[in-house]
């Protein structure tokens, strides 16, 4: 079997008395949208903020890109190629569309975010800048206020800031959260054609995007994953419709 981009083995995390993460082992495979659902409170995003390093486990361990990313911090995760996206803007709104992506791709070669004149006129970075507009199908916008963005247009931006530093493995919480019918609609499509580009570990609460896109779902109940499987296999499995997706799903 292919060797997993990411993976957790037995991650554990407390708050107090209550275990938000008990023993949690799952992979990100390369190619793969791999969802993680789950009601409200079972520790998804606690899951997430370890995979990222915001948060220290108790115990387990992290393994990214070939190695153990345990003990390292959110920056350093992210050098070696793990891209959260969506969680907090990390876009300037009074900036431009080709600003704010080369903001990523300076923020990539570790420099200051400053000094847009040198930055502007770096033709190697401004490639990369525009290539990764160009990936997300905002290139025509390059000189668009990041304001005046749709809602939709600006996860995308987000995401192009995100390839400018060569992800191997997205991480993402509720990308969906907020958008109406038809955001979620041509988001779905647009991370659909994105896990060429690099896996996605995928927490979402739309079933219809999570149903449409992923390649496995883990459930995760009370901090544990009580199943992991194929769309069709969570659909039928019956210790996920009592736990979660209710007897109409
Ligand atoms: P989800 O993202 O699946 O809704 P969370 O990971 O946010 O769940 O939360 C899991 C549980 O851990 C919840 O009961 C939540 O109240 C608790 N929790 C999350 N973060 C903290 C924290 N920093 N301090 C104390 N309890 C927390
Ligand atoms: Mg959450």
């Amino acid at each position: 079997m292919t060797e997993p981009v990411l993976e957790t083995i037995g991650l554990t995390r407390r708050f107090g008395a209550m275990v938000a993460s008990d023993a949690v082992s799952l992979d990100l495979r390369p190619g793969e949208i791999h969802a993680i659902i789950g009601p409200n409170g079972a520790g998804k995003s606690t899951l997430i903020n370890q995979i990222c390093g915001a948060l220290k486990p108790d115990s387990g361990a992290v393994r990214f890109a070939g190695q153990d990313v345990t003990r390292l911090d959110t920056v350093a995760r992210a050098r070696l190629g793990l891209a959260r996206t969506f969680q907090i803007s990390a876009l300037v709104m009074e900036d431009t569309v080709l600003q704010n992506a080369l903001l990523g791709a300076l923020g990539a070669r570790g420099r200051p975010w400053r000094f847009w004149c040198p930055a502007l006129a770096d033709a190697q970075l401004r490639d990369r800048a525009e290539a990764a507009l160009d990936r997300v199908g905002l290139l025509a916008l390059r000189g668009t206020r990041c304001s005046d963005l749709s809602h939709g247009q600006r996860r995308q931006l987000e995401v192009a800031v995100a390839l400018t530093l060569a992800p191997r493995a997205f991480v993402m919480d509720e990308p969906m959260a907020g958008l109406g019918a038809e955001g979620s609609k041509s988001l779905t499509g647009f991370l659909d054609g994105l896990r060429d580009e690099a896996p996605i570990l995928l927490v979402e609460h739309d079933m219809d995007a999570v149903f449409a896109l992923a390649d496995r779902i883990s459930v995760l109940v009370y901090g544990q994953v009580i199943a992991t499987g194929t769309v069709d296999e969570i659909r039928a499995n019956p210790q996920v419709r009592d736990a979660y997706l209710g007897s109409g799903s």
